[in-house]
C-alpha cells in the first residue's frame, strides 16, 4: 500500500530540492502517493494568505509530510508559515541530527550529535509589541508542560537509539525563572532514566564554545526553542553545512520532515543548491514510517555518492547540479539493489 505524503515544494530552491528528494524517495522501493500543496510565497499570489487551510487540512489528514524551506519577511509581511504550521499541528519535538559524512572538508571527523528542540514557546513563538515608538517586547513563555514533554521526547529518544547522554542547554543563570523552569523540569525527567541514559547540562554560551572545540563530548542536546534554533546551525557547521543538515518536526498526531536550512533565495532556479539536507530529512521520513533499512539503504548512498566525490554540489567543493546529484544517488540505490545482497 502506498504511503500519502503531504509535499510542500515551499520557496527559493524548495522546489528542485523538493524534485530531487521526491525521485530519491521513489527509487527507494518504498511507494509514495505525493499530494502537493503549495505554501509560502507561491501561495499568497492564489490564495492570499502563504498558509491557505488545505494545507493544514492535508496535513491533518495524512498525518505526514515533506516540506521544502518557506521563505520568511524580516520585520514587516506575514508570519512565519513554519512557526504557524508547528503550533497548528502541534509539533512539539524538533529533531536535528549532525552526523559527520565522509569526504567532506570539516575541522572534525566523527561528529555525531542529535539536536531535540522545543518547537512551540519561547522568544520563537514571536509574541512581541511595541511599547511606545521606540521600544519593543518580545514575551518569553515557558511552561513547565511544553519543557518536561521535551526532555521526556529527548530521554527516550535517547532509549531508542542507544544514546548514551542527554545535556540540557539553557541560560538558567541569568533568565532564572524561564530557563530555570526549563533546566528544573530537564532535571525532574532525568530521574526517570537513572542508569539507562546520563544528563548534565550547559549554559548556553559555553555550550557553543565547547560544541566548536570538543564536540564528541556531546551527544544528545535538549534545547529551548532558540537556541535550538541557533545551536543546530552551528552543529550543522561542524558536519558541512546547512546543505546537509534534516530535521523532522514530531508531534502526536502527525510529522513533518523538512530541511534545517532556508530558501537561500539567491540559488533559486539555478539548479545549483544541495538537495543532501532534504533527501535525508527524507531518510528521517522513512525511519518514522517504519522503514529502517530503506532509510539506511538511502543514507548510504547518500553517503557514498559524496564520499566518492565525483558528483557533488557546489557548496560540498564540487560542480554538479541538484538534479545531477539526485540522479547519482538514484543510480547508485538502483545498483545496490540489483547487486546479490551479500554485495551490498
Ligand atoms: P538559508 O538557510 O536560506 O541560507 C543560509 C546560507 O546557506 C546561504 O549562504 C545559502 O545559500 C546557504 N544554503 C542554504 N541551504 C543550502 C543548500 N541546500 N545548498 C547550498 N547552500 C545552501 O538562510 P537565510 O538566508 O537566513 O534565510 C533565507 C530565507 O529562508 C528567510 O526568509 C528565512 O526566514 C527562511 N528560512 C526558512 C526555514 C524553513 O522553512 N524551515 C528555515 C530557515 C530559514
Amino acid at each position: 500500500m502506498a504511503h500519502t505524503v503531504t509535499l510542500i515544494p515551499g520557496d527559493g530552491i524548495g522546489p528542485e530540492l523538493a524534485e530531487a528528494t521526491r525521485r530519491v524517495l521513489d527509487a527507494s522501493g518504498v511507494a509514495f502517493e505525493w499530494e502537493v500543496v503549495e505554501a509560502g510565497e507561491a501561495s499568497i499570489a492564489e490564495h492570499g494568505t502563504p498558509l491557505p487551510e488545505h494545507v493544514l487540512a492535508s496535513i491533518r489528514r495524512n498525518r505526514i509530510a515533506l516540506k521544502g524551506p518557506i521563505t520568511t519577511p524580516v520585520g514587516g509581511g506575514f508570519r512565519s508559515v513554519n512557526v504557524t504550521l508547528r503550533q497548528a499541528l502541534g509539533l512539539y519535538a524538533n529533531l536535528r541530527p549532525a552526523r559527520s559524512i565522509k569526504g567532506l572538508d570539516t575541522r572534525y571527523e566523527d561528529v555525531d550529535l542529535v539536536i531535540v528542540r522545543e518547537n512551540t514557546e519561547d522568544l520563537y513563538a514571536g509574541i512581541e509589541h511595541m511599547v511606545g515608538p521606540d521600544a519593543a517586547e518580545s514575551i518569553k513563555i515557558i511552561t513547565r508542560y511544553a519543557s518536561e514533554r521535551i526532555a521526556r521526547y529527548a530521554f527516550e529518544y535517547a532509549v531508542a537509539n542507544h544514546r548514551r547522554k542527554v545535556t540540557a542547554v539553557h541560560k538558567a543563570n541569568i533568565m532564572k525563572l524561564s530557563d530555570g523552569l526549563f533546566l528544573e523540569s530537564c532535571r525532574r525527567v532525568s530521574v526517570d532514566y537513572e542508569g539507562q541514559v546520563e544528563f548534565e547540562d550547559r549554559i548556553v554560551d559555553n555550550m557553543c564554545m565547547q560544541l566548536v572545540q570538543k564536540p564528541d563530548l556531546y551527544d544528545v542536546l535538549v534545547l529551548p526553542n532558540l537556541y535550538g534554533d541557533i545551536v543546530s546551525d552551528l552543529c550543522a557547521g561542524l558536519v558541512g553545512g546547512l546543505g546537509v543538515a534534516p530535521g523532522a518536526n514530531i508531534g502526536e498526531d502527525g510529522a513533518v520532515f523538512e530541511p534545517v536550512h532556508g530558501s537561500a533565495p539567491k540559488y533559486a532556479g539555478q539548479n545549483r543548491a544541495n538537495p543532501t539536507a532534504m533527501i535525508l530529512s527524507g531518510v528521517l521520513m522513512l525511519r518514522h514510517l517504519g522503514y529502517p533499512d530503506v532509510a539506511d539503504r538511502v543514507e548510504l548512498a547518500v553517503r557514498d555518492v559524496i564520499a566518492e566525490g565525483a558528483v557533488v554540489t557546489h557548496d560540498l567543493g564540487g560542480t554538479a547540479g541538484t538534479s545531477e546529484f539526485a540522479d547519482a544517488i538514484v543510480a547508485r540505490l538502483g545498483s545496490a539493489s540489483d547487486a546479490p545482497a551479500a554485495t551490498r
